[in-house]
């Protein structure tokens, strides 16, 4: 259909009316004046000379070719023979019909006319129903074709070849108008053979490329193209540059029917070649720019096909061509519409439109409409594109009412049917976005639901573990009890053993020392230091296991002995320490023999058989003397014990105090001595028998 935006054909036969209203530019005005000039002073050419030559080599453009002919000398007047007088008017309006020059048209058919009624023409009335057909082409009155071409069709052949190839012409020109194809076929052919064989090369390339427009209409591509090769070969051979533009025109339509883009942008730019710059060939520059737009717009290059249409709706503006303006308009509409610009596009091609139906023009209408259609149809307007089919279909006269309702039908049908279907693809589309919504929002509960679970279980597991933890706590605390009790405790006897012993001593001493530093201090701990005596002797008599006996009730003994504040260390082996705070040097004595007594209360019983227990002891009470070390007291204490056992054993020796000003390295030495020397004072405890 976009072919179809392409108006060639109707510049092949081009016919008469009087009075361009297109006034050519100033510039045009300047060249023609110049070209006549010269012709005038270089070969002061005549009308004959210049006819002749226009016969054989055709014209660069109607326009300068009527220019040429009025700038000649010689022109034939009132008083010239009526046959040189026809002659030059009839190539003035041959040349006005194919230049669409109306006002010039008008003027030669006037001189004509005179000719006919004058009575002394023979030739003057047929061609002057030749050139009206003519005109009522160029003037788009179709309604006054078929009377001319009656009544021409009605003369007998003209006797003038010239004529007659004219006239023939002029009848096939009308037939084609008629729609009568065939008839429009055979005059056609039979004009060009006249030109042909009046030995007029011009008028035959004219005729010729004239024919094509049958073959359009016949829609017989190939014919078209084969005459528009022939009418371009000759017209190149003569050098008809307007006809070899013209063939070009139609070349690039059938190729463009055809579906050759290269041949059809070839064709373009070939009549841009040719007419470029010459006065008069603006009408085929227009169809040329117009047509390259169409090309563009099929070939989906919307920009190249928006300035081409530009450059057609400049031209159209400046020849008054309301066709050409149409479809300059239309096809920049198309090419917007079909760009994404649907709404400017649309406006466009309906301005469009409506300067066709302006101008008349049924087949563009005709044509314009399909465009519409089919751009409609595109960006998806069915209504709006159905609206413009039913328009199309209504104007088409070419279609029986029957076939139009037919058509009608179908397209209602096809619409429904592409409506439905994408009524369906919505339908579906929604169904599979909500089925994909349902999917997801039970993936999503299911995700929950896991996640829940999974927590359940975290939950589950984290109390699990907590309570696991408290029970490892709870028995590490046990642990760790048990540990700290075993770290203090003799695992035989059950006291505290020797660190716990040194722990305490340690804590002692800040305490015991803040006092001693006192004026009034007094001795806070009293050490009572404890061995078995001839332990060695019991472990060998009763065996080991009757040893560890011994020392577990030695233990027990003094346990159920000293006070709640006061403690009972294993110091080792088979001595043992009492730590009595609060007890003084005074108290020494009393507890040793406590001590003593408790341990000798009854034999240990061990496997039936009684084992007699004494024991020896040296006691202090700490601190002895101010800033006393515990170690130097347990020192001193085991000095006293050491007395105890050379003093004869079971019995228990007491420092009592120390002398002010003794020597204690002396008291250190030999606490026996010492005492002997009165440095110290030691109280001796015996033991019960
Ligand atoms: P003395 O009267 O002079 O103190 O003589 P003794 O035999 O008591 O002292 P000695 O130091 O000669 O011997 C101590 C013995 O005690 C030596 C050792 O085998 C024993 N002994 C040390 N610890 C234990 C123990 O835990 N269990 C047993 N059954 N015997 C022990
Ligand atoms: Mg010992
Ligand atoms: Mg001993």
């Amino acid at each position: 259909m976009t072919r179809a935006l392409m108006p060639g054909f109707s510049i092949d036969f081009q016919s008469a009316t009087p009075a361009p209203r297109r006034v050519p530019s100033l510039g045009r005005v300047l060249l023609a004046t110049l070209l006549s000039c010269a012709c005038a002073l270089a070969s002061a050419e005549t009308v004959t000379e210049a006819l002749d030559d226009l016969d054989q080599h055709g014209y660069a453009s109607p326009l300068l070719a009527m220019q040429r002919l009025q700038a000649a000398s010689a022109r034939p007047d009132a008083a010239a023979p009526v046959a040189q007088q026809l002659r030059y008017h009839s190539m003035l309006a041959l040349l006005a019909i194919h230049g669409k020059h109306k006002r010039e048209l008008d003027a030669a058919l006037v001189q004509i006319k005179g000719l006919a009624d004058g009575g002394r023409c023979q030739p003057c009335g047929p061609h002057l129903l030749a050139l009206r057909i003519g005109r009522a082409d160029v003037n788009n009155e179709r309604a006054a074709v078929k009377p001319l071409v009656d009544q021409l069709a009605a003369l007998p052949p003209a006797a003038d070849l010239r004529y007659e190839a004219e006239r023939l012409g002029a009848l096939a020109r009308g037939n084609a108008l008629l729609d009568e194809e065939e008839q429009a076929l055979d005059l056609g052919v039979r004009a060009v053979e006249a030109a042909s064989r009046a030995g007029l090369p011009a008028a035959e390339a004219r005729l010729m490329n004239a024919l094509a427009r049958v073959h359009f209409a016949r829609s017989d591509m190939a014919s078209a193209l084969r005459v528009t090769q022939d009418s371009y070969a000759l017209a190149e051979r003569i050098g008809f540059r307007f006809v070899m533009a013209q063939s070009r025109v139609n070349q690039n339509y059938a190729y463009g029917t055809l579906g050759q883009g290269d041949k059809e942008y070839q064709a373009l730019r070939e009549v841009l070649r040719i007419t470029n710059g010459t006065p008069g060939t603006e009408a085929l520059e227009e169809i040329a720019q117009s047509n390259l737009s169409a090309y563009h717009i099929h070939r989906g290059e919307y920009p190249q096909a928006i300035s081409a249409t530009l450059a057609a709706e400049q031209l159209a503006r400046r020849l008054g061509d309301d066709i050409g303006l149409a479809f300059a308009l239309s096809n920049r509409g198309s090419a917007l519409a079909r760009s994404g610009r649907v709404d400017e596009g649309m406006a466009l091609m309906k301005q469009g439109m409506a300067q066709a139906e302006k101008a008349g023009g049924r087949r563009e209408v005709l044509d314009l409409l399909s465009e519409q259609v089919n751009v409609l149809e595109r960006v998806g307007r069915d209504r709006e594109a159905l609206a413009a089919l039913r328009k199309w279909v209504k104007l088409s006269g070419d279609i029986t009412s029957a076939e139009r309702e037919k058509a009608v039908l179908e397209l209602q049908e096809k619409f429904s049917a592409e409506r439905k279907t994408r009524e369906i693809e919505r339908l579906s589309l929604q169904n599979a976005r909500s089925q994909a919504e349902v999917t997801a929002h039970a993936l999503k509960q299911r995700l929950w639901a896991a996640l829940a679970v999974v927590l359940l279980l975290s939950a589950a597991l984290l109390v699990q573990w907590l309570r696991r933890v408290r029970r490892r706590n709870r028995a590490l605390v046990v642990d760790n009890a048990a540990l700290a009790s075993q770290s203090i405790h003799d695992p035989l006897t059950g006291v505290f053993n020797r660190r716990h012993f040194e722990q305490l001593m340690g804590q002692q001493e800040a305490t015991v020392h803040g006092r001693s530093r006192d004026r009034h201090y007094q001795a806070a701990v009293g050490l009572l230091l404890l061995d078995v005596d001839h332990f060695k002797r019991i472990n060998d008599t009763y065996g080991h296991a009757a040893g560890d006996e011994v020392l577990k009730v030695v233990a027990a003994r003094l346990s159920s002995l000293v006070r709640e504040q006061d403690a009972v260390v294993r110091w080792g082996g088979e001595e043992f320490v009492l730590v009595l705070p609060g007890t003084s040097a005074e108290g020494l004595p009393i507890i040793a023999a406590k001590a003593l007594s408790a341990l000798a209360r009854e034999p240990v019983k061990h496997e039936g058989r009684e084992i007699t227990v004494r024991a020896s002891a040296g006691a202090i009470a700490w601190p002895a003397w101010p800033d006393q070390k515990w170690m130097d007291a347990v020192h001193m204490a085991d000095l006293a014990l050491y007395l105890s056992k050379t003093g004869g054993r079971n019995r228990a020796t007491c420092f009592l105090r120390l002398r002010e000003g003794a020597d204690l390295s002396r008291v250190h030495g030999d606490l026996g001595a010492a005492a002997e020397a009165g440095e110290v004072e030691l109280q001796m405890v015996p033991g019960p028998a």
